[in-house]
């Protein structure tokens, strides 16, 4: 049916291209570019059908413009790093080809989550006939078209929803994170940050916490409010919406490294000069610390995100929670990666997969929660992701 340019060779993008390896009814060529080649060919050989592989500095608008053209894809799906989102739209726009991506741009020098830059394309897009997909990740991405199947199936109006997603997993390491380190760090570190009656408030960082027993026996950890990015665009999408806020688990471990590393500078985001050469401490950070696509074989234990949605159904008020629990050592056994990458690599596979099949379709810049939920949420069960709905709240968050 298409052919896919997948940008990025890292933890996420592997997923993508086992699972879209999956589906040659629908993704009949996969094309894998990266600024690393040898990156994306380690990936290709463990795909038992033919994926060419190039390389690209992604960063380069020309360079991405002249493989596009070489390649001419129905698609770009883009899991390269969010500073690379606008230089990626930027070619697709030259060349009138489809974008999606699974995180929002971020400026390299600040660590600043808006959708703002990417929907200033809305126009661009729009006349030239083609569609962005923004966030088709888990959260970005899953979280947001759950909130929109509860609206369309469970409730006649959402009011509240608190986005809840727990890593349970064990890799064994004192300190490592489990997607890009650089990007992590940067999102947990910042404020905390909600939305209320049509406002931000805002928080110290990881100063909110509640301690949530989590279904399934998945384990107790704390939960902290922070700042995501789908709660950006579910205000501005989700009508009659009174309160959005997101929650991460840390363990104690992972909040002690944090704390101490963010105490002695290492987390800064500014050039330092280091033996007449400037650096990025946080850079420098993510070179020593584990490689998360190296994770898979030795992370044990499950992910369990899921919403918590309350409204009203017929007249009275009502709360409903929907979910999926994934287990990292059945995704390494699928795909050779830990559940993370596992999670954020098969939505944005079925992103991909309504796009080139056309099932979802449009003219300019769209967030999840746009799309029809229920193509999506039946692909979730059949390609990795099963889900479930609970009538009632799981934690009570006050
Ligand atoms: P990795 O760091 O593992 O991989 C990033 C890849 O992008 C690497 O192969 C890297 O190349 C490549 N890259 C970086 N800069 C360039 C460039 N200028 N040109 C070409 N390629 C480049 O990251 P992850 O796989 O963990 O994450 C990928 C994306 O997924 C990120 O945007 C992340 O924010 C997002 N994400 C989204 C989630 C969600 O649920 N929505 C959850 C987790 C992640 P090289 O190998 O040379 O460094």
């Amino acid at each position: 049916m298409g052919k896919v340019l997948i940008i990025g060779a890292g933890g996420v993008s592997s997923v993508v291209v086992h699972k879209c390896a999956q589906h040659p009814d629908v993704f009949e060529e996969i094309v894998l570019a990266s600024r690393t080649k040898s990156k994306c060919d380690s990936i290709a050989a463990q795909i038992d059908r033919p994926i060419e592989t190039a390389q690209v500095d992604a960063d380069n608008v020309p360079e991405l413009v002249e493989l596009i053209k070489k390649v001419q894809p129905d698609l770009v799906l883009n899991v390269a790093l969010p500073y690379q989102d606008l230089h990626i739209m930027d070619a697709c726009l030259e060349t009138g080809v489809n974008y999606l991506d699974t995180a929002n741009y971020e400026p390299e020098d600040t660590a600043k989550f808006e959708y703002k830059w990417q929907w200033d394309y809305q126009d661009r897009f729009k006349d030239a006939g083609i569609m962005a997909l923004l966030g088709s990740g888990f959260d970005p991405g899953v979280t947001s078209v759950f909130c929109t199947y509860i609206q369309k199936h469970h409730l006649d109006e959402v009011h509240t929803i608190d986005i809840i997603d727990v890593n349970a997993g064990d890799h064994g390491y004192p300190f490592a994170t489990n997607f890009n380190p650089e990007i992590n760090i940067r999102e947990v570190t910042a404020r905390g940050r909600y939305w209320e009656k049509g406002e931000w408030k805002e928080t110290d960082p990881l100063s909110v916490k509640h301690a949530f027993e989590v279904p399934e026996n998945i384990g107790t950890p704390n939960i902290y409010l922070m700042y995501h990015e789908e709660l950006e665009s579910l205000a501005k999408h989700i009508p009659h919406l009174k309160r959005a806020r997101f929650w991460m688990s840390f363990g104690d471990s992972y909040l002690k490294h944090l704390e101490v590393l963010g105490n002695v500078g290492m987390t800064r985001i500014d050039e330092v000069e280091f033996n007449g050469q400037k650096i990025i401490p946080l850079q420098f950070l993510k070179a020593l610390l584990p490689d998360p696509a190296t994770l898979g074989p030795r992370t044990v234990g499950k992910t369990w995100i899921g919403c918590q949605v309350t409204g009203l159904k017929d007249g009275k008020e009502k709360t409903v929670t929907i979910y999926n629990t994934c287990d990292h050592q059945e995704c390494y056994k699928e795909v050779q990666s830990q559940a993370i990458s596992y999670t954020t690599g098969v939505p944005a596979m079925i992103g991909a997969n309504l796009m080139i099949s056309k099932v979802w379709s449009g003219e300019g810049v769209f967030n999840m929660e746009q799309m029809d939920p229920d193509p999506f949420m039946d692909l979730l069960n059949t390609c990795g992701l099963p889900w479930k709905v609970i009538d009632g709240p799981v934690i009570d968050l006050g």
